[in-house]
């Protein structure tokens, strides 16, 4: 038995796929409270041995254990919902099998910063929330999920899991933000990347379990949950295997939309061009994120460039499937290629560290793509800045100082916004309580090229200067799905 970390936030999230996460959660309340009661009559030099073991063993051990190369097909090969028992029962073991490795890591990388950062408030919550996290699956090790009572139980754990990190970007942001005199901002970055990357796929994979979940089993707990899961036939767990990016791209502008006329008091116009109908296999959660970030940037330029009347327009282009993906051979030549055109690629995945590998292998090098442009008429980015917009914090928003893009701030010192979230989770739930933002946080762009990046894509951004700027979204689809 393991201490009980208590978690620290627990704010209902609305966003589509994390429904489940938060049905589940209201369960999880009494399941909780049952278990809390269990361990207090724990004494003290019992919980401080337990809590050293712990430390010393159980995160070293796990986090010593390879990370499974995740792999898209990993994340289909147990069926397309609704699930027979027992491969409902296989994806919660395979769940299992990954998760608690995945959270030693993290558990480790965030042990080997510098103390002084671990000591900051916003991190150690960060820590606390994985501890508490992973002390939730340590008891499921070692046995067997071998009925269905076991599997809810496990998803109620998991749906737990998905929402104790919810607000993980802002609070790592903060942190980051606080602690930067003791920590240079490449090992902030590189930390950032690696650990965002990685948390691309942990969540991933519990999600996923909980999709297939609810769309395997219309009743999560009836008492608690008597909706039953909208049926979705084109899903298989998060992945919606006819995503169609138009309507994603409406529904995500006119959230942004919103957005500008609460902190501009004006509405931007976009329009959707090129083959609008087109449909491919993707996780809409995560086009979700991309498509809001890359809208918030073009909407706040047109509008502080004063050319709200200029439609954002976005051209949508499917990708025949014989054209390869972007693998890393290919990298550094395009690297090369653009960095004299100017268009500010991905550095090749090896600057990463070993997180880089954390990528999911598309099922099919020749599953059809989709690249999407966004031209904005917003002033385009300046070449003192254009070096700079890959950098996680590094943002030219200033709550004071509104109208001034590209002003003179161009390091990360000064760069909280305040109140605003790169992350779409927290967009919306920020949205929810009427408080989003449209920028400041800096981690739009980087952060939207970690997902891109996750499934083989890639994010290019062409500026204009003077004029307006083309972001390139390439999106790899996920492929084909029997
Ligand atoms: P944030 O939006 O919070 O500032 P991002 O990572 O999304 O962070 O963008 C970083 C910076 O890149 C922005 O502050 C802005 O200066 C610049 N930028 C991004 N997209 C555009 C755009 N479409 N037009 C002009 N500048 C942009
Ligand atoms: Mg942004």
């Amino acid at each position: 038995r393991y201490p009980i970390f208590r978690p620290l936030c627990f704010n209902p999230s609305p966003v589509r796929g994390f429904n489940h996460a938060r049905r589940a959660s209201s369960t999880l309340q009494n399941l909780k409270d049952a278990s809390v009661a269990h361990h207090q009559p724990q004494s003290h030099p019992q919980r401080d041995r337990e809590r050293r073991r712990y430390d010393h063993d159980v995160v070293p051990h796990l986090a010593r254990q390879p990370l499974h190369p995740l792999s898209l097909v990993d994340l289909v090969k147990h069926g397309r919902p609704p699930l027979s028992a027992e491969a409902l029962l296989a994806s919660a073991r395979f769940t299992l099998s990954l998760l608690p490795i995945r959270l030693a890591h993290r558990i480790q990388a965030l042990r080997n910063l510098p103390y002084i950062v671990v000591s900051n408030p916003n991190i150690s919550k960060i820590y606390n929330n994985y501890q508490h996290s992973l002390s939730t699956l340590l008891p499921w090790q070692g046995r067997t999920i071998s009925n269905l009572e076991d599997e809810i139980r496990f998803t109620e754990v998991l749906a737990e899991l998905v929402q104790t990190h919810t607000d993980t970007i802002p609070i790592l942001a903060r942190g980051f933000l606080e602690c930067r005199k003791y920590i240079s901002p490449s090992e902030v970055t590189r930390f950032l990347d690696q650990h965002l990357r990685a948390r691309i796929g942990t969540r991933l994979v519990a999600e996923q379990h909980i999709a297939l979940h609810f769309s395997s089993t219309p009743h999560f707990d009836p008492a608690a949950s008597p909706t039953p899961c909208p049926e979705h036939p084109s899903y298989i767990g998060v992945i919606d295997t006819a995503l169609r990016p138009a309507s994603t791209i409406d529904s995500c502008g006119g959230f942004v939309a919103d957005i500008c006329e609460l902190n501009y008091g004006v509405r931007p116009q976009w329009v959707v061009d090129g083959e609008p109908d087109t449909t491919f296999a993707f996780i809409p959660m995560h086009l979700e994120y991309i498509v809001t970030e890359l809208l918030k940037n073009a909407f706040r330029a047109t509008v502080e460039n004063g050319m709200s009347r200029e439609p954002v327009v976005i051209t949508i282009a499917p990708e025949p499937p014989d054209v390869k993906p972007a693998r890393h051979h290919q990298h550094q030549q395009q690297q090369q290629q653009q960095q004299q055109s100017h268009v500010h690629l991905a550095p090749p995945h090896e600057d990463r560290g070993v997180f880089s590998r954390d990528a999911i292998a598309p099922l099919d090098d020749n599953a059809p793509g989709v690249t999407i442009r966004i031209r904005d008429r917003g002033g385009g980015i300046s070449s003192d800045i254009l070096p700079h917009i890959w950098s996680y914090s590094f943002t030219t928003f200033s709550d004071s100082d509104d109208d001034v893009p590209g002003g003179s701030n161009s390091s990360s010192s000064s760069m909280f916004g305040g109140g605003s979230y790169g992350d779409a989770l927290n967009v919306i739930s920020a949205a929810s309580n009427g408080s989003s933002s449209i920028a400041g946080l800096g981690y739009g762009l980087p952060l939207s090229r970690a997902y891109a990046e996750y499934f083989g894509g890639g994010i290019g951004v062409q500026s204009l200067h003077g004029w307006g700027t083309d972001v390139y979204l390439r999106l790899k689809g996920v492929g084909k799905i029997e």
